[in-house]
């Protein structure tokens, strides 16, 4: 099963129809269908890593002043507790607590309802824990591995560059320089293969500060990398800066 990278936005691309949301769909189709869905979303930050592992996830909401119809969204997608559990017995060492009170936040739901509308397919969340290093998230996508056979989709949902304090609702479908420089130097990076570098964000630069000036929405993007299978390389798609300051960019592995 490949692995995905999802540059998310605004929660408004989980309602609209726009290049972005049009590709989730396009992907829904393109990928052979999974057994599941196992999402890493920026909006899940926790201490200690968790997985949800209840039957029915809830939608949540997790966001304010958007229009009511988004509030009214539901992504009725059931869960699956067996594999939450088998989940938590590839993350071992990072014991991993099976979680009842979460479901699925919009950084899991805007992007998977537009690849799976008839939410048929169990989807499962796994938290970031905010207490480890990024090189310890780039170990624990490694050890999802198995997943990936399993026929799992395993989703790496936020964004590269993502600094809502910047944002310039002028610049609807550009960026401001040091975001494209940010971004430029991410997929370069992800190309090459080595991701040492990306663990180590915060000595890439000041356009790489100002472009993860906080660490939840670039996190997801090292669980993804620690699934690249060898001889797998990214493909991009939705490679677009917005509002100056949030790229779309994405890829897929496999
Ligand atoms: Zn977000």
């Amino acid at each position: 099963m490949p692995v995905l990278f999802m540059g998310h936005g605004s929660p408004m691309n989980g309602i609209e129809d726009n290049m972005f949301s049009e590709r989730w769909e396009q992907k829904g189709k393109e990928i052979p269908k999974p057994a599941a869905v196992l999402c890493i979303s920026a909006h899940w930050y926790t201490k200690g890593t968790r997985i949800t592992a209840m039957d029915f996830p809830v939608t949540i909401h997790d966001f304010y002043g958007f229009p009511q119809a988004l509030f009214d969204v539901q992504y009725p997608a059931p869960g699956d507790p067996a594999l939450a559990q088998a989940t938590a017995g590839l993350l071992g060492s990072a014991q991993p607590t099976l979680d009842h009170d979460w479901g699925l936040d919009h950084g899991a739901w805007s992007v998977v309802r537009r690849m799976y509308p008839q939410a048929n397919i169990p989807v499962l969340q796994l938290s970031i824990d905010y207490t480890q290093p990024p090189s310890r998230h780039l170990e624990l996508g490694r050890e999802l591995m198995a997943l990936r056979k399993k026929g799992v989709l395993i989703i790496g949902s936020g964004n590269m560059v993502h600094n809502l304090r910047m944002m310039n609702w002028q610049l609807q479908t550009s960026g401001f320089d040091w975001a494209t420089e940010a971004d430029t130097l991410f997929k370069t990076q992800i190309a090459s293969g080595d991701f040492t570098p990306l663990t180590r964000y915060e000595s890439l630069g000041s356009a790489v500060k100002l472009a993860v000036p906080t660490p939840e929405h670039y996190l997801p993007l090292l669980y993804t990398l620690g699934l690249q299978n060898k001889g797998e390389h990214p493909i991009f798609f939705n490679d677009q800066t917005v509002m100056g300051s949030i790229s779309m960019t994405s890829f897929q592995l496999g």
